[in-house]
């Protein structure tokens, strides 16, 4: 039997979605206006994101349940990432890489302790993958198929990394600040930055070209 105040929260819920998608939209530099509606269901084992006519947000209906509120609004936070720069045909360690940084970087606005925490977990399991393997990985794109083990740790050192050597605004032309939801380009944005390509190639664990 449902809570009767189910229907009250799960409209709070959608609202706070609405907002973390504005938000990641500022961040990088998209238009939210071709998402709405986006919208949420807390049905899933995993939270994630798909895009058909509109984008779905699933978050986990044992957290929402249990009112655990920084882990929801950490899992939303991350597939309202995926919302705003995630293409329907397809994504990668990039999109992870974005979402993981952006989901952490909002919970540092609103529970800093859980944010502290969750960076020292992602950073620990981020021995796990290294960044070559990262960068080379095929991600299964069924829901029930896990991602290699400290994707998400290794996709956020990785964030962390790139912003300290390169700037934010370089980092996030990856995100094809300006244009509707797409695959990232690794080969053109490297060839973008120039002299520091070489750098670039080097953080991510990449021969030179
Ligand atoms: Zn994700």
């Amino acid at each position: 039997m449902q809570a009767p105040d189910r229907g009250a929260a799960g409209a709070l819920l959608a609202v706070a979605v609405a907002e973390l998608v504005d938000v990641a939209c500022n961040e990088h530099g998209k238009d939210p206006a071709p998402l709405r509606p986006v919208e949420v269901r807390a049905v899933g084992t995993v939270p994630y994101f798909s895009r058909t006519d509109h984008a779905t947000i699933t978050l986990t209906g044992a957290a929402v349940a249990g009112d655990y509120r920084s882990q929801v609004l950490f899992q939303a936070a991350h597939e309202a990432a995926h919302a705003a720069i995630t293409a329907a045909d397809g994504w990668d360690w990039v999109d992870e890489m974005f979402a993981t940084w952006f989901a952490v970087r909002v919970m540092r606005a609103l529970n800093a302790t859980y944010a502290s925490e969750t960076e020292i977990r992602l950073h620990g399991e981020a021995r796990q993958l290294s960044t070559a393997s990262m960068v080379a990985a095929a991600l299964p794109r069924a829901v029930a198929e896990p991602y290699p083990p400290g994707l998400y740790g290794r996709a956020l050192l990785t964030a962390q990394l790139l912003e300290r050597t390169f700037g934010w605004p370089t980092v996030r032309e990856l995100a094809h600040p300006g244009a509707p939801a797409q695959r990232a380009d690794l080969t053109a944005w490297l060839r973008s930055l120039g002299a520091r390509e070489q750098l670039a190639r080097s953080v991510l664990g990449l021969r030179g070209s």
